[in-house]
Parts: structure tokens; C-alpha cells; sequence
């Protein structure tokens, strides 16, 4: 339904309530209110407490407009039990006219404290003359909005799009009567009706946590909806062609590689390799993840795969998330694949021009069967040769859309190549079959022998001095140490200035060290120099914003210092602990921290300090999490949910799994149906 049969919503509300993603009667709905105000009772004025939001009724006892510091207007009104001041700050004169003593008005607002006085300023008002007029039956929604749309627009907008949904046959329910049943699921109007307008008895808290069953309702829905396209796009991707790289005649090649590397592969490796070759030799589009620690030797897997592909004499491209990453990769296969007869090609925004034009004919004409780059490889138009495995190394925020993306840019007559992704963000397993269940998953859980754990100790902040001491004995023993000063929710240039005040205090101190500063702000260029320096051993201390990029490998780098540490989540800290460890010598890192500590800032560094398993991280960090904080898309590469959370809606997934198939074999349907209402029609998932 157009949102022009909705009363008030001319050219301009349209545009906004676009911009907020809205585009029909239906996404009005499925705008939930993210607070409620309680109008259902009178509260006599006596009993009001500062911080309640309440409705009042009484008598006009005084107006009269004051000069204190600005212009206020000053109300006073009555009623049987006692009296209250409003205020107003900005007022006009008809108002000001109107609120005449002994008019009979009723008030809505919060009421506050102001020099040991309870007043409401600005409270919403009506008069009520003489007719008694009745309070509100629900409670009041207030919806999330944006400039120059209003509560009370909003109200009208829900009232409406209510009404209409609730004669609009073409809204219905989608999920068949069984189905409802069987999960015990309200009729979405219904849960609809509720959650915008709750009766007066309701638990207020639990409907704004949205843990309401009205609201898990709904997010049950948007969730199954998601879960159902991902797997039918899993089906579809089976349905295409790709090319079948056999195992047969592989083996040589690979223990060739293998004895050249120097080290054998952990169990974990073995097989998360095994999988992917399996894969491979099948004449459909590999989707495989590869969930594995920092440090966990993906790579090796990754090469491995190549390898296979590369023996069928077919192209394969690796794809780091940064220019930096891209460079340590290409040395890394140059050495590998090289001394077996593969020659290696990367493109990168350094190359000369000559050096570009050589590497992009090396590519187009297949002499090159391994490619190395970032996203760029994609963008410009780089012409492949018989592409058949495309790697995406350490991207988490490579989301659905961008899988599938790729996939098609990759597609040459008929075929779609093999996609491997290579992730270091672990996530649980509930959470991974949901937001990943587009794919396939191979978890590599141990750590190759001969690393000693990190060593993490959290230290209080005072004792500064201590570790800067300790920093300079390791320097002095030919040692590298990060430093790494982060500044959470605040701007990118505090967090400049503050790593900058620590390199010049850590340089006074330690004069004799070379001590460098790397930070957001900098040129590309200008970072990856700098990291090259301190592989090169040229910076004995590099002071780091958060940019020191996963994938990093300075294996000399044994100590990782943490300012602020207590701010910071367990995810983004055991990223950053990763960086170190990764040599045989042992390796320590250092948790700076600032009293007084929150309960759950304790938690994560104690977590932190007893762990170093990513995986049980992850679960520490879901369930440290409160329910109103998000696991971003940018960790899960989930596109944008309107009303389900998926940290928050956890314990409905198991559910929601098991509906999808249901819905998939007996009842599809409803698919479309519900993609549509949920994802709508231009999303990929569709389209592929
Ligand atoms: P990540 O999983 O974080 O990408 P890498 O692939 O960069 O990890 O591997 C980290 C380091 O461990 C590299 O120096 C790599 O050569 C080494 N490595 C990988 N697998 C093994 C193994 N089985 N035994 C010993 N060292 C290994
Ligand atoms: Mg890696």
C-alpha cells in the first residue's frame, strides 16, 4: 500500500520518511516505537517523584512571565492533592494568553528538580474545560524519528497505517495456521497492534528491551525470512555450474609444498584442506568459510587450494582487505609457488606503470595462474583468465551481497568460480549457521605447535612507569613492542592527539629507542611505510591507533601494550592480541586499564587475561553483551534487520532454523511472499 492513502504525508514527509527506509503504508508498521509513555492514569500531583513522566489535571493557580537569567514563563497549577510549577523557556504571546489562571488544563511531561522544587518544563498541554476528558487507553509509543517529523505525526502515521492494515486483505498473514500453532505466533496484525499500542498492563521494561513476545514475535519473523532466502540462495548457487578441479595427480604438488614449507599442518588444517579439496572436485560453486584464530595458518589452507585449482591449469585470485596485506601476501606466495613452476602476479596502487601493463597481460593471458590484490582487482576492469577460485582473505565485513557480487563479476560463460573466504572474527556456532547460511564452514581450532600462549597481564594505568621499564629491557634485548592507544566514542582526531601525546612521553623516556607513531589519519603509503620499517626492525616501538591491520605478521614483535583497555570490547582486544604470538618466542601482552572498573569491564579482562581461545571469546562476548547492543553488520556482514537483533534475539535462532526448512519443503508458498514484506525486491538474495 502507497503511503500517499495515509492522511498528512504529502512530497516533503514522503522524502523523510524515505530517508528512514520507509516506502509504504507496511513499513510504517514494521517502524516500531522504541520507548512508551504511560497517559493511561492521572497521577495526582502529590505523588509525582523527579524523573517521572506523567499526566496531570488540575487549575491554572498563576501565570505570570519572569526575568531570572532569560524570559520564563511560569505556571502554576493545582489540584487536590498539591501544586507544581510548569515552566517555558520559549513561549509565544497567544500562549502565553492562554494559560489564564483558573483555566482547567491537563499536562503531560517529566518532572524534574529545579532549585529543590519539582517543576515540568515544556510538558505537552491541553485545556479541558469543563467536560471530563478521558485518558489515553494505551500507552503512548514513541518512535525513533528524524528532523521535522514529529511524535505526534508519527502517532497519526501508526494510527492510520493500523486501521488500514486491519481491512487490507493484501496485508495478511503469512505463515500458514499450523505453522502459527505449532510456534505458538500471534497473527502479525495482531503482535502489530500491540506492540504500537500497548494496553496499560503490560511489563513497560521488557517492551523496551523488545523482549516482548508481541516484539519476538515480529522479529521471529524477519529473521525466518532472512534465514529463508540464505538457504534458498545456497540451493540456487548449487544449481550452477563451476569448474571441477580433480585430486588426482594433485598430491605430488602439494607434498612438494608442503615439504618446502618446513613445518607439517596441524590436524585443524588437515581438514578444513580436506573439505575445501572436496569441494573443488565437484562441478558446483564452492561457498566454503574458514573460521580459523589469528595465527591459525589459514593461508597454508588457502595455498593449498590453489594449488589444486591451479593443477587443473585454471586461475586463482587471493583478496586482502588492504594494499599492506595484499604486498605481505604476494611475497608470501611468491616464495611458496614459485620454486614449484607457478608464477605469481599482484596489482597494487605502487605498481609503475610499465610494471602494471607487464602484470595485468600476465593475468589476461593466464601466464599468471595466481593473482594477489585487494577489491580493486575487481573494480578495474582486469581481464581473468579461466578464473576459478576466488579467495577473500580476513574481510569480515564482506557481507551477502558482496559474496554474491563477486561471484557474478567472476562468472564467465555459464560458470561461476569457487569462493573460499577466510575469516579471523569467530563467531558461535548458532550465530554462524544464521548469518552464514548461505555457506559452508570449516573451523580451524588449534594453534600450530611450538607457540607459547600470550602471556596477558592487566595493569592499573598508575603503574605506567613500570611497563615503559620493562618496554626498554626488551628493546634493548633487540625486542619490538606495540603500543596501542585507542580512544572509544570519541573523534578520530582525539584519538590521534592522544597516541601522539604517548609517542612523545614514551620518547622522552626512551631516548635512545626509535619510537613511531602509525595512525587512521595518515596516507595509506605513509602506514604501510611505516609498518615495512617495523618488519624491517628500523622502529623498536610502534605506537598504533587500532589501524594495525589483522593479518599483520611481525613475528620479532613479542609485547603488546593496551592503553584504555577497559573500554574496549573482547572481540576488538583479541584481534589486537593476535599481532603478537606469533613467533616462537614467548610473547606477553600488557592491559592497561583505568580504575574505577564496571562490572563488566572486569569480566572482559578477566576473560581476556585467562583466554586466548577465539572461539570462547566469542561466547564470553555474546553473553557480556547487553541485549541493546548490536553485533554490527560490520562483524557479521548481515545486511540491515529492521526489528530483530540478532545478539538480543539469540535463543529464537534454533527455532527460526528449523521453521526456514519446514517453510523451504512444505510450505513454499509463502517465500516469496515473506522476502518481500522483509528484504524486499532489490536486495541480492533475491536476484541471484
Ligand atoms: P592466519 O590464520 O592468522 O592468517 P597465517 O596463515 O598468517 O595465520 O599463519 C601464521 C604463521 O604461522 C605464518 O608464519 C605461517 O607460516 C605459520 N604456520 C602456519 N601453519 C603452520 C604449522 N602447521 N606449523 C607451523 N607454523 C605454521
Ligand atoms: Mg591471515
Amino acid at each position: 500500500m502507497d503511503l500517499s492513502e495515509l492522511k498528512g504525508v504529502g512530497p516533503k514527509t514522503t522524502t523523510k520518511l524515505n530517508s528512514l527506509g520507509i516506502y509504504s503504508v507496511e513499513d510504517v508498521l514494521f517502524h516500531l516505537p522504541f520507548r512508551y509513555q504511560d497517559r493511561t492514569r492521572i497521577i495526582p500531583i502529590a505523588d509525582l517523584r523527579p524523573g517521572d513522566q506523567a499526566v496531570i489535571d488540575g487549575k491554572i493557580l498563576s501565570s505570570h512571565v519572569k526575568f531570572a537569567r532569560t524570559r520564563q514563563l511560569e505556571v502554576l497549577v493545582e489540584d487536590a492533592s498539591g501544586c507544581i510549577k510548569l515552566k517555558f523557556f520559549h513561549f509565544t504571546q497567544a500562549q502565553q494568553k492562554n494559560l489564564a489562571i483558573g483555566k482547567k488544563i491537563r499536562c503531560y511531561g517529566e518532572v524534574k528538580l529545579f532549585q529543590r522544587q519539582l517543576i515540568m518544563a515544556h510538558p505537552e498541554y491541553r485545556f479541558t474545560y469543563e467536560q471530563v476528558v478521558d485518558v489515553e487507553e494505551n500507552l503512548t509509543p514513541v518512535y525513533p524519528s528524524t528532523e521535522g517529523l514529529q511524535q505526534a505525526n508519527w502517532r497519526s502515521l501508526s494510527e492510520q497505517a493500523l486501521r488500514l492494515i486491519k481491512l487490507d486483505t493484501a496485508f495478511a498473514e503469512l505463515l500458514p495456521s499450523p505453522v502459527l500453532a505449532d510456534y505458538q505466533l500471534t497473527n502479525i496484525k495482531q503482535a502489530l497492534a500491540f506492540v504500537h499500542r500497548p494496553p496499560p498492563d503490560v511489563n513497560q521494561d521488557l517492551l523496551e528491551q523488545g523482549l516482548h513476545p508481541m516484539q519476538q514475535r515480529l522479529a521471529f519473523e524477519e529473521l525466518l525470512a532472512h534465514q529463508v532466502s540464505l538457504r534458498q540462495l545456497r540451493v540456487e548457487t548449487q544449481q550452477h555450474q563451476s569448474y571441477a578441479c580433480p585430486m588426482a595427480g594433485v598430491n605430488k604438488v602439494k607434498q612438494q609444498f608442503i615439504t618446502n614449507l618446513g613445518f607439517s599442518l596441524t590436524g585443524a588444517q588437515q581438514s578444513a584442506e580436506q573439505e575445501i579439496a572436496d569441494d573443488l572436485q565437484k562441478p558446483v560453486p564452492m561457498m566454503r568459510l574458514v573460521q580459523g584464530d589469528v595465527g591459525s595458518g589459514k593461508t597454508v589452507v588457502a595455498a593449498m587450494a590453489a594449488l589444486q585449482v591451479i593443477a587443473s591449469a585454471y586461475q586463482v585470485v587471493i583478496m586482502a582487505p588492504t594494499e599492506l596485506l595484499a604486498e605481505q601476501h604476494y611475497q608470501q606466495f611468491k616464495t611458496w609457488f614459485e620454486p614449484l613452476g607457478i608464477k605469481v602476479a599482484w596489482l597494487s596502487g605502487k605498481l609503475k606503470t610499465a610494471e602494471r601493463r607487464e602484470m595485468l597481460a600476465a593475468i589476461s593471458s593466464g601466464e599468471a595462474s595466481m593473482v594477489v590484490g585487494t577489491h580493486a582487482l575487481f573494480q578495474k576492469s582486469v581481464a581473468f583468465n579461466q578464473l576459478a577460485l576466488i579467495v577473500i582473505d580476513e574481510q569480515h565485513r564482506f557481507g551477502v551481497a558482496q559474496r554474491q557480487a563477486l561471484r557474478m563479476k567472476g562468472a564467465a560463460a555459464d560458470h561461476y568460480p569457487h569462493q573460499l573466504i577466510m575469516t579471523a572474527t569467530p563467531i558461535p556456532r548458532t550465530l554462524a549457521m544464521t548469518v552464514y547460511a548461505d555457506l559452508d564452514t570449516s573451523i580451524i581450532n588449534e594453534l600450530p605447535p611450538g607457540r607459547t600462549p600470550v602471556n596477558t597481564i592487566v595493569v592499573n594505568k598508575q603503574r605506567r612507569d613500570e611497563v615503559i621499564e620493562k618496554v626498554q629491557q626488551l628493546c634493548e634485548r633487540g625486542g619490538q613492542v606495540y603500543w596501542v592507544c585507542p580512544l572509544i566514542e570519541e573523534s578520530d582526531v582525539l584519538e590521534c592527539e592522544a597516541a601522539e601525546k604517548i609517542t612523545e612521553q614514551l620518547q622522552k623516556k626512551l631516548k635512545n629507542l626509535n619510537v613511531s607513531l602509525v595512525h587512521g589519519k595518515m596516507k595509506p603509503e605513509q602506514k604501510q611505510q611505516l609498518m615495512q620499517d617495523f618488519k624491517a626492525k628500523k622502529i623498536d616501538i610502534l605506537v598504533a591507533t587500532t589501524v594495525i591491520e589483522v593479518g599483520i605478521n611481525v613475528p620479532n614483535a613479542t609485547l603488546m601494550v593496551i592503553e584504555n583497555s577497559e573500554r574496549m570490547g573482547l572481540a576488538q582486544l583479541h584481534q589486537l592480541r593476535g599481532r603478537v604470538g606469533r613467533g616462537a618466542k614467548e610473547s606477553h601482552c600488557v592491559l592497561l586499564y583505568q580504575d574505577p572498573l564496571s562490572e563488566n569491564a572486569r569480566k572482559r579482562l578477566t576473560v581476556m587475561r585467562e583466554s586466548t581461545d577465539g572461539f570462547y571469546i566469542a561466547e564470553q562476548d555474546l553473553s557480556l553483551r547487553g541485549p541493546g547492543e548490536m553485533l554490527g553488520t560490520r562483524q557479521t556482514g548481515l545486511q540491515r534487520l529492521r526489528i530483530a537483533n540478532v545478539i538480543r534475539d539469540r535463543q529464537l535462532l534454533p527455532k527460526v532454523q528449523r521453521l526456514a526448512k519446514q517453510i523451504i519443503k512444505n510450505h513454499p508458498e509463502c517465500i516469496d511472499a515473506l522476502k518481500r514484506r522483509w528484504i524486499g525486491e532489490n536486495e541480492v538474495y533475491s536476484k541471484v
